[in-house]
């Protein structure tokens, strides 16, 4: 059995131990040294995609649930992303 060394990400202890799970059935750890718990290796997989090329299919006059569709997001998503793009101030 291969033990692999886990750190905390906070303050690089290695003195950590197993804490319950979190709601998607993910181990959790706790930090003796600094207290804080958190799951170290998570699986949630970010997709990668380029805001710029999402933000310029929606100025096509795509609508944001055709735009959501496209990327494989949510409309709520799409939406998150162009409040926070400087193109939504401009439309
Ligand atoms: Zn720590």
């Amino acid at each position: 059995m291969i033990l692999e060394a886990k750190k905390c990400h906070n303050c690089q202890s290695e003195q950590i131990v197993r804490n319950g799970h979190n709601s998607c059935g993910q181990q959790r750890y706790k930090c003796k040294n600094c207290g804080v718990t958190r799951v170290l290796d998570s699986v949630q997989k970010s997709k990668q995609i380029d805001l710029e090329q999402v933000f310029q299919t929606y100025k096509e006059r795509n609508s944001i649930r055709s735009t959501g569709r496209i990327f494989g997001v949510s409309p709520a998503t799409i939406q998150k992303w162009l409040k926070k793009s400087p193109i939504f101030s401009q439309l």
